[in-house]
């Protein structure tokens, strides 16, 4: 039963939790929470929050866990969050997973498992689409040729920076795979193919978990 519970999309940076985010939103009725999302508001806001954030995204460091924890608290307080949501991008420590426990219900971790190797051409290929949100890439999923010109390179989408995101991935987030699977909730999934047959390997995962 997954009513009620928060799910969340798990993997590296650059796996692909974004692009396949709507796809379980969708299957699920669980509105998506991106931390990624809610703290580059918060940047392009100016707010204090934001501005201090800055100083760790730019490094592709974490940014730390009071802060996430605090905008975490406040989402899950809106009405839409009572049926539980889809959180991407969180929790990325321990400590944040902890935290969480006391704040919802988790039924499931969809982890994509991504090489490290793959992860660096698909972020500095990445670009956004400011007016819908969707997210292409240059190479692996092209922007219809009329929009191209609108589209953004998000500031911490270098080849440098990615590599010291991965470095934090493998030391603080990772080991979050150990902590959901000892709770019997971690799904894997190989997030290497293409897109749609990674979205078919996660509609799986979900109709079988919405039988229970
Ligand atoms: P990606 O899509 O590449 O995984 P995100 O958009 O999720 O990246 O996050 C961008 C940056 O925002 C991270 O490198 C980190 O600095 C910060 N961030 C996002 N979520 C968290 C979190 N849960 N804990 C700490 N820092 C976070
Ligand atoms: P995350 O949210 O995990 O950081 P994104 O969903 O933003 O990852 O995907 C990172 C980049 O890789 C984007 O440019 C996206 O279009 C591309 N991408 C996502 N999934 C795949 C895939 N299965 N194969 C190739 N490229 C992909």
């Amino acid at each position: 039963m997954i009513n009620g519970k928060s799910i969340i999309i798990f993997g590296p940076p650059g796996a692909g939790k974004g692009t396949q985010s709507g796809l379980i939103s969708t299957m699920t009725g669980k509105p998506q929470v991106s931390t990624g999302d809610m703290l580059r508001d918060a940047v392009a806001d100016d707010s204090d929050v934001g501005r201090e954030a800055k100083s760790y995204m730019d490094k592709g460091l974490l940014v730390p866990d009071e802060i996430i924890l605090q905008l975490i608290k406040i989402r899950l307080s809106r009405d839409d969050a009572k049926s539980g949501l889809l959180f991407d991008g969180f929790p990325r420590t321990i400590p944040q997973a902890i935290a969480l426990e006391t704040l919802t219900d988790v039924s499931m971790v969809i982890s994509l498992v991504v090489e490290d190797d793959e992860i660096v051409s698909r972020i500095t290929g990445r670009r956004t689409d400011p007016e819908t949100g969707e997210i292409y890439h240059l190479e692996y999923k092209p922007a219809p040729q009329h929009i191209r010109d609108r589209l953004l390179q998000r500031d911490d989408d270098t080849e440098d920076t990615v590599r010291n995101r991965l470095s934090t991935f493998h030391k603080q987030t990772a080991p979050l795979s150990d902590f959901y699977r000892d709770k019997g909730i971690l799904f894997e999934v190989n997030g290497s193919g293409e897109i749609k047959q990674v979205s078919s390997s996660i509609e799986a995962i979900i109709e079988a978990k919405t039988g229970d």
